[in-house]
């Protein structure tokens, strides 16, 4: 139903009139991780496969819009006109298949794009465990039967676990335990967890790849060191940013300034914590784009997915699904 309406608006010329309407109003686009093998099919809205990205740069290039940096974005704000058809490439987290996945897209369009680091997960090199034990759980459809010399035997009086009692569980013994209980989980359905090791799978980008991928035009920027930020005090927040923002100097040479809620979340009186670091911007999650209005440290963004068709990417871009968003909550606030 939503393609024939969205094939009908764009043939009536409403996606044209759209983008002319919005042509000053930049995309901020969204995207994750690189699917290694079926991680696309597991959670579409983290991790997509190579031929998607690349296929979404091509249109992008195609329908003529400017990928700038933040930096340019943040320029454009203070001289108070954003340009035509600005638009800024995000990559969230820091996955290690988007060398391989993303980085050939955005340079055979020589597009600018910015990668907002999570650098626990950089320096610990190992699968992001709650995610991985959804994936595992996800795959092999559980439960996780404990062997008798399974490290948790100790700590539980259970002979099989399913997903919330394991999680639970891991998350009252601590890291520590984190890659002994994931290894039992690989085990029990039989994946090859060194295979992940060479093939990135629910892996981060190590130290020296950031490096490499800074040198190469890659903007490094801020997204917390342990993707923790909304129920932190406020200084836990600074902390947060500092041990990221220490990180990516130590790799890049370069002071951040550009940060990414994790998990798109924020609350207002997060903008002080920001404020006072003197951050340039901060993007959320909240999706459409931007205005004249926008305050340059809660920047909406359009989030991509595997599993949305090309049709409905351009229905996003070219402006039309965040007029018909804005005009529906005008109408909303103009009946109460
Ligand atoms: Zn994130």
């Amino acid at each position: 139903m939503k393609t024939i309406i969205l094939t009908l608006c764009q043939w009536l010329g409403l996606f044209s009139l759209a983008k002319i309407l919005t042509a000053r109003r930049p995309r901020i686009l969204c995207y994750h991780g690189i699917a290694v093998e079926d991680e696309h099919l597991f959670s579409p809205g983290v991790f997509m496969q190579s031929s998607t990205f690349a296929r979404r740069m091509a249109l992008v290039a195609k329908w003529g819009y400017k990928p700038v940096s933040l930096d340019e974005l943040y320029r454009q704000h203070h001289a108070g006109q954003y340009g035509k058809d600005t638009l800024v490439i995000t990559i969230d987290d820091g996955w290690a298949a988007i060398e391989y996945g993303m980085l050939p897209a955005l340079k055979k369009h020589n597009f600018p794009a910015t990668l907002y680091l999570c650098t626990y997960f950089v320096v610990n090199q190992r699968p992001v465990f709650k995610l991985a034990v959804y994936y595992l759980f996800w795959k092999y459809k559980g439960p996780l039967t404990l062997s008798d010399s399974s490290c948790l035997k100790p700590y539980t009086t259970l002979q099989q676990l399913g997903i919330n009692e394991l999680l639970k569980l891991a998350a009252e013994l601590g890291s520590a335990f984190e890659q002994p209980i994931l290894q039992e989980l690989a085990d029990c359905f039989d994946e090859d967890l060194t295979n992940w090791q060479y093939t990135c799978k629910l892996m981060f980008l190590s130290p020296e790849k950031v490096t490499a991928l800074a040198k190469q035009g890659l903007a490094i920027e801020l997204h917390t060191h342990r993707h923790k930020f909304l129920k932190l005090d406020s200084a836990e927040m600074t902390k947060e940013i500092i041990d990221n923002q220490h990180v990516i100097s130590q790799l890049t040479g370069k002071i951040a300034q550009h940060f990414c809620y994790p998990s798109g979340n924020h609350r207002p009186e997060q903008l002080h914590v920001l404020n006072n670091m003197e951050l340039k911007t901060a993007t959320t999650t909240e999706n459409g784009l931007v205005n004249a209005r926008s305050h340059p440290l809660t920047l909406p963004r359009l989030m991509d997915r595997d599993n949305i068709s090309d049709l409905e990417f351009e229905a996003e871009l070219c402006g039309v699904m965040t007029l018909l968003r804005e005009l529906t909550s005008f109408f909303k606030r103009g009946r109460q």
